[in-house]
């Protein structure tokens, strides 16, 4: 496998997958309309946050999985830290606050599929990461970072987010990133460059919509592709919603996966769940088409559950989904 052209990613063995930021609590209006003005029904709460969701599914998909995060010192927090326990994550490294909060987001969905939200992440325990002795013990045994473009909004999971893709760099590992942006979020202060830097460190990019654009700075596909390559990257999947997704590696190899036919119950968390299989099937060796099978199984799979990582499916439970849901021609 090691002489493989197309072997993008550091493998499974050399330790595990890491992401650093934000863990939540979502707490989801039953039924549909405009923001929370009075009182309505919710249900919740479910674990959240898209590096933890991203995490649960790699660790579901049968890849090593850890995360650097932090919850407060309550039931919200035991929500999140049982359920990636129960999933195989390395908790290890998540802070356990006794001054803040776990972070919180109620969401209730429009008709339209647009949603309102109240956080509360930035005075939350979320925002308080530190570099402590477990987060080095982590991070030095770690073979992969994938990060989310949710670190721009919390400045100390960026600075630990930079100095962890140095030491996992520079013991073979790899990286990963999902940009999760949008255009508004990149013009905030030293954003752009940021992003740039951060793109031309990556070795697979995992970008939907627009973002393949920002990120190559170039507004076709194939141009942008061909940008990314000329930047450093070696592997980009593109995620299409509801049309699946493809995946181009710099050899030439690329694949298509059409997407799985699924009522959509709860559009959050299908492109970290895509994310997390895709990156885990990668790494413990597997061909571009089948990762991609995979994540595209368990993107859709999650869209078909209430609650933002409900869905995210063991292998076998992916295996059966791909077996027996119909795909887009
Ligand atoms: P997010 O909204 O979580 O940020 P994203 O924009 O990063 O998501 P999407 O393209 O929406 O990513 O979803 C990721 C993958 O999940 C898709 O490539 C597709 O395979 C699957 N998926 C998402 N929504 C659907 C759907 N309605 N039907 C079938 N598959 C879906
Ligand atoms: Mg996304």
């Amino acid at each position: 496998m090691t002489n493989d052209p197309t072997q993008t990613l550091a493998p499974d063995s050399l330790g595990p997958t890491v992401t650093v930021g934000e863990i939540l609590v979502e707490i989801v209006a039953s039924k549909a309309g405009a923001g929370f003005r009075e009182p309505i029904e919710f249900i919740g709460p479910f674990p959240s946050g898209a590096p933890a969701i991203f995490i649960d599914q790699c660790a579901r998909m049968g890849g090593a999985a850890a995360i650097v995060g932090a919850v407060g010192d309550d039931d919200f927090g035991v929500v999140n830290t049982e359920r990636l326990k129960r999933d195989g994550v390395d908790i290890s490294a998540i802070a356990v606050s006794s001054d803040f909060p776990t972070g919180s987001a109620f969401v209730r969905y429009r008709k339209d599929g647009s949603r309102d939200f109240v956080y509360n992440i930035a005075k939350s325990a979320a925002a308080r990461l530190e570099w402590t002795r477990e987060v080095e013990a982590l991070i030095t045994r770690c073979g992969h970072i994938h990060v989310m473009g949710t670190v721009f909004a919390s400045p100390a999971a960026w600075a630990i987010t930079e100095h962890a893709i140095a030491v996992i760099k520079a013991r073979g590992g790899t990286m990963s990133l999902d940009p999760n942006l949008r255009k508004e979020l990149l013009t905030h202060g030293q954003t752009e460059e940021k992003f740039a830097a951060l793109v031309d460190k990556a070795d697979l990019l995992l970008p939907s919509g627009e973002e393949l654009f920002l990120a190559a700075g170039v507004d076709t596909e194939q141009p942008a592709i061909k940008a990314l390559f000329n930047h450093g990257v070696k592997e980009i999947a593109i995620k299409r919603g509801k049309d699946g997704s493809s995946a181009y590696h710099r050899s030439g190899a690329h694949a298509q996966c059409p997407g799985f036919l699924v009522d959509e119950t709860d559009p959050t968390g299908a492109g970290d769940c895509f994310g997390g299989a895709y990156v885990a099937c990668r790494r413990l060796g597997m061909p571009i088409e089948r990762a991609l099978e995979f994540g595209n199984a368990a993107g859709a799979r999650n869209v078909t559950r209430l609650g933002p990582m409900e869905g995210a499916g063991t292998r076998a439970e992916l295996e059966d989904f791909i077996a027996r849901t119909a795909r887009r021609s």
